[in-house]
């Protein structure tokens, strides 16, 4: 099942307590992609400027990403500038510069017209719901957002949530967006917005789902409320960039490659997506996506399994 996702496609310039490194390849769409692309299809919707290169370009045809979506614009692509020196769990955000995606217009190749999931990486929520209602027949509809968006875009973001099927944010995002602070009330809040299911993540601490009776209507005699995956107590983290991306790859892009939504699937997506995030966190950008092979994946699966089993 082939996975359209929109989103940023970006240079970042990032400094944390392992060092710097400035404008490498980022966006909350290529993590995204790279993430997802171990499990399932992956098409981008992007826009990118001349300063976008056949080097860029080569990280998603290394990974087969579908690139045709990726339109090449007059101007400089996206740029975001973030440091973590006081807190690895949230960025500091320094620079967004939207550039070529200030007057960017989406359009879906017909060739991605049959993805049965779509997910809507952090982007103008403008953006992300234009591309929702241009792909009215798919399955299943996840997406990110971001403080950026949640304080000075409210209203097109209140719009964007009507046509989402599972949000993803973190926790900070949650409170703000719901306006409060107790993050089971937030929860609560936002399944009323429209998401049927909420993926709140805690950086180094794991990642928790709320669920609402709409989250698995087959299994609607036996409520689900809550489910939490918890995160790699990593060493050393490099760079945190794009781990919350990447575990999005991991989750919908296992989501995508299984047959029926259950309750059992959800759990083992969210483990596959800390497994994403948990990789993405080793090296500065996207470098240790770029690394990875499935077997790692399915090894570190592992350990993931061993350091929540009970018995
Ligand atoms: P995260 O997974 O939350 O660490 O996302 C990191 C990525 O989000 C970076 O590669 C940035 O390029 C991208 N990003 C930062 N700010 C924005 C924004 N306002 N809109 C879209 N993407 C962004």
């Amino acid at each position: 099942m082939a996975i359209t996702v929109v989103g940023s496609v970006a240079y970042d310039s990032i400094e944390t307590p392992a060092g710097r490194k400035d404008r490498c390849l980022g966006g909350a769409a290529t993590y995204f992609s790279l993430g997802a692309s171990f499990f399932t299809d992956v098409r981008v919707i992007a826009v990118v400027g001349e300063d976008f290169g056949p080097e860029q370009e080569a990280v998603f045809q290394a990974r087969a990403i579908d690139t045709r979506g990726i339109e090449r614009a007059a101007g400089k692509s996206f740029f975001w500038e973030g440091s973590y020196l006081d807190n690895l769990n949230e960025a500091k955000t320094h620079t967004t510069d939207l550039n070529v995606f200030a007057s960017f217009n989406p359009k879906i190749p017909e060739a991605y017209r049959d993805s049965e999931f779509l997910f809507l990486a952090n982007i103008d929520p403008v953006l992300q719901r234009r591309v929702r209602e241009q792909m009215p027949g798919v399955r299943l509809v996840a997406g990110d957002t971001m403080n950026y968006w949640i304080k000075d875009h409210r209203p097109a973001l209140l719009q964007m949530l009507k046509g989402l099927d599972i949000l993803l944010i973190n926790d900070t995002e949650a409170r703000m967006l719901a306006a409060n602070n107790n993050l089971v009330q937030a929860a609560r809040g936002i399944l009323s917005l429209g998401p049927h299911t909420l993926i709140v993540k805690h950086g180094e601490y794991g990642a928790t789902a709320f669920f609402s009776g709409r989250s698995f209507p087959q299994d609607a005699k036996s409520p689900h409320h809550a489910f939490r995956a918890p995160a790699l107590p990593l060493e050393e983290v490099v760079d945190p960039t794009g781990a919350g991306d990447s575990f999005a790859g991991g989750f919908f892009g296992y989501l995508a490659s299984q047959p029926e939504l259950t309750p059992a699937v959800f759990r083992r997506a969210m483990f596959y997506g800390s497994v994403m995030g948990s990789y993405a966190c080793e090296r500065f950008g996207t470098e240790r996506l770029q690394q990875l092979s499935r077997k790692e994946i399915d090894e570190r699966f592992i350990v993931f399994r061993e350091l929540t089993h009970l018995d």
